[in-house]
């Protein structure tokens, strides 16, 4: 279901939602306004996220010719192509302060 087809930000990010709650690489629960630090393959883009950002839940990462999926039984699953929009975003925030 969408609403005029607009594409509300944060749709469809799952367990990048924010607010994010546990790292993506090692599960565990940030606290309150912590970034998460990305290792710099995951800077790259080249390494998908391992758990869930919302639950910590460790994800289930499928790998296909075009990237990966990584799915989060409770919040939906985030492919390579989202992954890399984000940690680019991510980046521009950081270069921006
Ligand atoms: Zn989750």
């Amino acid at each position: 279901m969408s609403i005029g087809g607009a594409a509300t930000e944060g749709e469809g990010l799952g367990p990048l939602a924010e607010p994010r709650l546990h790292c993506w690489h090692t599960g565990v629960l940030l606290s309150e306004g912590e970034a998460p630090a990305l290792s710099p393959n995951a800077r790259a883009g080249g390494e998908p996220p391992r758990f869930c950002g919302q639950c910590g839940r460790r994800m289930v990462v499928q790998v296909h010719p075009r990237g990966w999926s990584a799915t989060c039984s409770r919040h939906g699953s985030v492919d390579s192509e989202v992954w890399e929009r984000f940690v680019l975003q991510q980046k521009l925030r950081e270069t921006a302060q």
